[in-house]
Order: structure tokens, then C-alpha cells, then sequence
């Protein structure tokens, strides 16, 4: 699943290419999207709404798209090469000069408004956008108290933006376990767990697309890395599935003081003393 600051930068890149330009074609081979009509209209604004990418147009319709693991927007100029099969094209705008294709896209349909739409009307604050405080997340992760850090942060109504891989490295950062229920931590480390995903997913959103997350790759702390020592005590990293959707989430035991599996940890006295510190 791409994180948020993939879908900004891929908003980004469509925006400065089809922003204030007028559609001059339009094909789909997805079947919502035949008839949408959007020749001869302008394309006002793209931008990212948590893992959303919403190309506003001038009468007040979106073509909203959302990537989930399989989709990408590319941009091309007429006679270039382009980097994934023709048929795989769901989308193409073309406008002048630049020509938007979306392939394998999982979610795109158009809707009358944003507000149209109750999935977007009910996302959480989107940690790119630098207007949302993180005072004001806080208690959308305490609403969410009784369910593991794992979870609440991917929940997108609740936070909108962290992914999967963040939501390993995060927590490894904060050396806090993934699987404790986000009671058990204090606000302080909440909302130092915000502020280094918000930091580590503006800092991604330097460079260049395509370069950016293969440099950030080699510096993974825990994410993709089970079985490997740990770069900080040296012991071995694991690998636990988490949700009603059984992410993957990757955790140094010793660093992040995970226990093994099951809902208590009472007999681990290290923990509850971390917890307890925690929760200062
Ligand atoms: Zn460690």
C-alpha cells in the first residue's frame, strides 16, 4: 500500500503537470467511468486526501483514485516510452503538453463533490497537511484507545496518511510496542509517535520520485527486516501479523519490549516498568 507521501508526491507531480490545463481527451476502460464527459473541462487542482488523489475539476467534480498496493499515475509526453503495457492503461488525460495514464487502478470513480463522498467526508487529518495540528489527532487516537498502536494508526478515519511501512518504523523510533492498546501510552508519547511519522514522511517527499523511497529503503530500521539484527542492540527482528486485516508488522522485541503473543504481559515485570514510564 503506498503511504501518504507517495500519494502526495504522485499528486504533486499530476498537479504541476495538469493543473489549470483544459482536457483535451479522455479514455477509460473502466466501465464507471465511460460517459464521464470530461473533454473541454479544466482540471483546477490535484491533490492527495490522506492515500486518496483527488483531480478537482472545474464544475465542481473529482475524479477520485486511490492506488491500495497495485495502482500508479505516470506522465508522459506525446511519442514517449511508456513504462507499463498500453493495456494496462485504466486512465488516460490527455492535455497539452502532458498526458496523465493511470494503470491497474483499483478505486477510480467520479464524484459529483468531494462532500459526495461519505469514505472522504470521514478521513482523518492527513499528517502532509501542514495547516492540521497534532494536538488536534490526539484525541481521534484516544477515541481509539482500546485498540493496539498497530491498528489505531493505520486506521484512516483516524489518522489519515501512515502506512504500513511507517507504522513499523515509527513505533520502533518511539521504542514502543505495536501490539500494547493506545491506552497504555501517555500523550506525550502519542504525539511524539505523530510528529516523527509526520517528520520521516515530509522528509521522504524531497527528491525524486522514483530514486526517493529506493535511497530510504537501505535505511529501514525494522520494516522488511525480520530475521535480521536489529541495528541498534544487535538482536533479532520479528515479524507479526496485526488487525482484522493481518498487516504485517515488523517490531525488535528487546528494543520495543514486546512480549510474545496473547492480550497480558502482567508477568513481564521490564514492560510494565517501560509502560509505566510511558505513560509519564
Ligand atoms: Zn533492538
Amino acid at each position: 500500500m503506498p503511504e501518504g507521501d507517495t500519494i502526495f508526491r504522485a499528486a504533486r507531480t499530476l498537479h504541476r503537470a495538469l493543473g489549470g490545463k483544459t482536457i483535451e481527451a479522455f479514455a477509460t476502460r473502466l466501465p464507471q467511468l465511460q460517459g464521464a464527459r470530461l473533454v473541454g473541462r479544466r482540471v483546477e487542482r490535484v491533490r492527495p486526501r490522506g492515500k486518496n488523489l483527488l483531480m478537482e475539476l472545474d464544475d465542481g467534480r473529482v475524479l477520485h483514485s486511490h492506488l491500495l498496493m497495485s495502482g500508479s499515475w505516470h506522465i508522459y509526453r506525446e511519442g514517449d516510452r511508456w513504462r507499463k503495457p498500453r493495456r494496462r492503461a485504466d486512465v488516460v488525460i490527455t492535455t497539452e503538453p502532458w498526458r496523465a495514464v493511470a494503470f491497474d487502478l483499483p478505486v477510480a470513480r467520479l464524484l459529483k463533490s468531494e462532500r459526495a463522498s461519505p469514505l472522504l467526508r470521514q478521513l482523518g487529518p492527513d499528517l502532509l497537511d501542514e495547516a492540521v495540528r497534532l494536538e488536534d489527532v490526539l484525541p481521534r487516537l484516544r477515541r481509539a484507545n482500546e485498540l493496539p498502536l498497530g491498528v489505531a494508526l493505520m486506521r484512516q478515519h483516524v489518522v489519515a496518511g501512515i502506512g504500513n511501512v511507517y507504522k513499523s518504523e515509527v513505533l520502533f523510533l518511539a521504542r514502543l510496542d505495536p501490539f500494547a492498546a493506545v491506552s497504555s501510552v501517555g500523550d506525550d508519547a502519542l504525539l511524539g509517535v505523530l510528529s516523527t511519522a509526520r517528520e520521516l514522511m515530509q522528509r521522504n517527499l524531497v527528491g525524486f520520485a522514483r530514486t526517493t523511497r529506493k535511497r530510504w529503503e537501505g535505511r529501514l530500521w525494522v520494516y522488511g527486516r525480520a530475521g535480521e539484527a536489529c541495528r541498534v542492540c544487535g538482536g533479532s527482528l520479528r515479524m507479526r501479523r496485526q488487525g482484522d486485516d493481518g498487516r504485517s508488522t515488523y517490531y525488535c522485541p528487546a528494543c520495543q519490549g514486546v512480549g510474545p503473543p496473547g492480550p497480558h504481559f502482567a508477568g513481564d515485570a521490564a514492560l510494565e516498568t517501560r509502560r509505566r514510564l510511558q505513560r509519564k
